[in-house]
C-alpha cells in the first residue's frame, strides 16, 4: 500500500469527507474495483482511485499508517479504530491491518477465558477503549457477525445478554449521540432463544445452580432443614429471569449465609464445589448456547487467522 498527500488534500479530505485525488492506494483487494472507461487526469503524477468508503475509516487508515505509536499502548486504541482497522483490512485484503484491529480487541479485554471473564465482570464490563457508550457491546456483536470473527462471539453474546435487558435488546441502547445501538433481527433471535436455553440450563446437572435441586441425600436421611431451604429457594431462583451461569464461586459470606438459612455443613460445602465446577462448565458449554462450534475449534479458527499454519485437508469458509 503506498499513500501519498499534500497538507492540504488531507485537511480537505477531513473536513469534507470527499477523496483526494493526491492520496493513492494500492492493495490487491484494489484490483477488483472497477475501472474508468476513460482515463482519469494525473494528479502530482498520481492516477486518481475514487473510494466510498466511510470518511472516518479513511482517516483512520491514514492515522494508523503515519502514527503507528497509536498502537505502542492498545489500551489507548478507541473502538471505532477497532472498526476502520477490520472494515478496511478485509474489504481491501490488508490482511495485517485487520489483525491489529483484532488485536486491539483482545487487548481491550475481550474474554477467552473464565477467568478473564470475571476479570471484566468485575471491572463492570468496561473494556479498555477510550471511547465508551452505553451500547458498545452491541456495536462490537454487530462488527464480529459482519467479518464472521467466531471465536470472541460466545462472550460477547453473553455479555449482550447479561448485560441488557429484553427490551434494550429489542428495542436497542442509545450510544448517547443521538444514534442508537440495535441488534440484527438475526441476533436478536439468537440472544431471545440462548437467554432461556441458559436460563432453564443453568439448573440442571453439572451446572451452577444445580446445588439448588434436591438431593436423594435430602430425601433418605439428610437434615429435613436442607430439604426445607431447597424447596423453599428453587421455585424462587427458577422464576427469576437472571443468567447465572457464569457466577463467582460462592464467598464465604454466601456459605454462612446459606449455613443461616438451614442449609447443613455438609450441603454447604457440596454446594460450593457444584457450583465452582459447574460454572466452568458452563463456560466450557458457553459456544453451544449460541450454536457456535466448541472453543477449541474457535481457538483455532483464531489461530489461523493470526497466522499460524493451517492444517491440510481443513478449510475456513471465512478466510
Ligand atoms: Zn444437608
Amino acid at each position: 500500500m503506498a499513500v501519498w498527500f499534500s497538507k492540504q488534500a488531507r485537511h480537505n479530505f477531513a473536513s469534507t469527507g470527499a477523496f483526494w485525488p493526491t492520496i493513492r492506494l494500492c492493495s490487491r483487494g484494489m484490483q477488483s474495483l472497477p475501472q474508468p472507461q476513460t482515463p482519469e487526469p494525473l494528479v502530482e503524477g498520481c492516477p486518481v482511485v475514487e473510494l466510498y468508503d466511510d470518511p472516518r475509516d479513511i482517516e483512520n487508515i491514514l492515522r494508523v499508517l503515519y502514527d503507528p505509536v497509536l498502537f505502542i499502548s492498545p489500551k489507548q486504541s478507541s473502538f471505532a479504530m477497532v472498526v476502520s482497522l477490520v472494515r478496511m483490512g478485509r474489504k481491501y485484503e490488508f490482511d495485517k491491518l485487520w489483525i491489529v484491529g483484532l488485536l486491539v480487541l483482545l487487548e481491550a479485554g475481550i474474554p477467552m477465558t473464565l477467568a478473564e471473564y470475571d476479570g471484566l465482570r468485575d471491572a463492570s464490563y468496561e473494556l479498555g477503549f477510550t471511547d465508551k457508550h452505553p451500547g458498545l457491546y452491541i456495536d462490537i456483536l454487530n462488527l464480529l457477525r459482519e467479518h464472521n470473527i467466531l471465536a470472541f462471539l460466545p462472550s460477547v453474546y453473553y455479555i449482550v445478554i447479561q448485560k441488557y435487558s429484553v427490551q434494550q435488546l429489542f428495542d436497542g441502547v442509545p450510544r448517547g449521540d443521538g444514534t442508537t445501538a440495535v441488534l440484527t433481527t438475526q441476533d436478536l433471535r439468537q440472544c431471545m432463544l440462548s437467554r432461556d436455553k441458559i436460563r432453564r440450563a443453568q439448573f440442571q446437572p453439572g451446572y451452577a445452580l444445580s446445588w439448588l435441586s434436591p438431593t436423594p441425600l435430602d430425601t433418605i436421611g439428610g437434615a429435613p432443614s436442607c430439604l426445607a431451604f431447597r424447596s423453599r429457594n428453587m421455585p424462587a431462583y427458577a422464576t427469576t429471569s437472571a443468567l447465572c451461569l457464569l457466577d463467582p464461586e460462592l464467598s464465604d459470606n454466601v456459605h454462612k449465609m446459606l449455613r443461616r438459612n438451614g442449609l447443613c455443613s455438609t450441603c454447604c460445602d457440596e454446594a460450593r464445589a457444584v457450583q465452582k465446577a459447574g460454572r466452568q462448565k458452563g463456560w466450557e458449554d458457553l459456544p453451544s448456547f449460541f450454536d457456535l462450534a466448541p472453543w477449541s475449534e474457535l481457538a483455532f479458527e483464531l489461530k489461523i487467522i493470526m497466522g499460524g499454519p493451517r492444517e491440510e485437508g481443513m478449510e475456513w469458509d471465512f478466510l
